[in-house]
């Protein structure tokens, strides 16, 4: 059988928590493109590349950490995981746990969730539950419920999902040869910040990175606990998978932020929005609004002069774009993008297209 990507426990098994009697539970996540972004580049004057997490099995980075978190609860026994979600942890609960024949039971904020997000919790057989409150609440529910009863938490609290996660930069620096100056990752429980800043330093560790990046993450205005300081109660952004007002992994994040000389900045609704559609239309790169931020991070940054030419710069973009696709067609004015119709006519197409005929050979 030809040689194919076998997903990140078994391809970084020397530097995980795993055994060979482990169960590994994997649907082939990891081994994500690093794709160089010339428009981004020629925007910033850094070098810039994109690590697109949307290409994973469920289209998001929580795949790295749900295939470790669902190996080892299954190595431990565990016949039922929970988790809180914004949409896209508990699509890929959902899908590890079908994969592993067990339930899977995901506690969401009501009428929060994405279309696209629920749509995969519910083909993949979870049971969902939609508690009114927000994020913070379900995953207080969600933590409770696993200390009194027979099922194992799989939110990024549980540390087998960030070191999961952590693989994410390796993948780097064995494409870059080397860590880059800096990474920017969306924030929302800043479990990913936190898990790339731990796979930087275990490269560093083992000489295979002379550096590592200052990490610089980024929340929306609305949902900014770490950059304000102070829990937010009633996060606020169109950016849902990062509408978290009391981030998971507040103290990690801030300890590796120091480690790192890394930055936490905050971004409006709007910048977002522009940031997702200079990706999709200058780089061809789709992706749900709070990927985007990252973008908005580099090009705020660099306007404030903090990032230097030719430095080297990697944007994680966290989830795909067909999880919710809605944002792609809004036009300016707020209406939705409808495409012109026409008669099925070549001159009228044509026409309507910009086109002139060819000259006669
Ligand atoms: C979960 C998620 C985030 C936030 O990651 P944290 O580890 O919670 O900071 C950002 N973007 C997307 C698409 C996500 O699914």
């Amino acid at each position: 059988m030809a040689h194919q990507w076998r997903g990140v426990v078994r391809e970084y098994a020397d530097r995980l928590d795993v055994s060979d009697s482990t169960p590994i539970i994997s649907l082939g996540e990891g081994g994500t493109p690093l794709i160089p972004a010339p428009a981004l580049s020629a925007r910033t004057g850094a070098r810039v590349w994109v690590k697109f997490e949307g290409m994973n099995p469920t289209g998001s980075f929580k795949d790295r950490g749900m295939t470790m978190a669902v190996t080892k609860a299954v190595e431990a026994g565990a016949k039922a995981i929970i988790c809180a979600s914004t949409g896209n942890t508990s699509a890929s609960a959902a899908a590890y746990a079908a994969h592993a024949g067990i339930t899977a039971a995901v506690l969401v904020p009501e009428g929060k969730i994405s279309m696209g997000k629920m749509s995969q919790a519910v083909a993949h057989g979870a049971s969902i539950l939609q508690l009114r409150g927000n994020f913070d609440d379900c995953l207080d529910i969600a933590r409770e419920l696993a200390e009194n009863y027979p099922v194992h938490l799989v939110n990024s609290v549980n540390n087998d999902r960030i070191e999961g996660q952590k693989t994410a930069a390796f993948e780097v620096v064995e494409v870059l040869g080397d860590a880059p100056d800096f990474h920017f990752v969306p924030v929302g429980n800043a479990g990913n910040y936190t898990a790339y800043h731990r796979g930087y330093t275990e490269e560093l560790a083992r000489g295979a990175a002379g550096r590592k990046p200052r990490m610089f993450g980024f929340q929306a205005e609305g949902s900014a606990p770490i950059v304000r300081g102070e829990v937010v109660r009633d996060p606020e952004t169109i950016a849902s998978a990062i509408r978290i007002g009391n981030p998971a992994s507040w103290e990690l994040a801030l300890a590796a932020r120091d480690d790192s000389d890394g930055y936490f900045g905050s971004i409006s609704d709007a910048d977002i929005l522009v940031a997702h559609r200079i990706l999709s239309s200058e780089v061809g790169i789709f992706v749900e609004p709070a990927s985007a931020i990252s973008v908005a991070g580099l090009l705020e940054r660099s306007a404030a002069g903090a990032i230097p030419k030719d430095a080297t710069v990697v944007l994680t973009v966290t989830g795909h774009g067909l999880k919710d696709p809605q944002w792609a067609l809004r036009a300016a004015d707020g209406g939705e993008v409808s495409p012109t119709v026409v008669d099925v006519d070549l001159a009228d197409v044509a026409g309507q297209l910009g086109l002139a005929a060819n000259a006669p050979a």
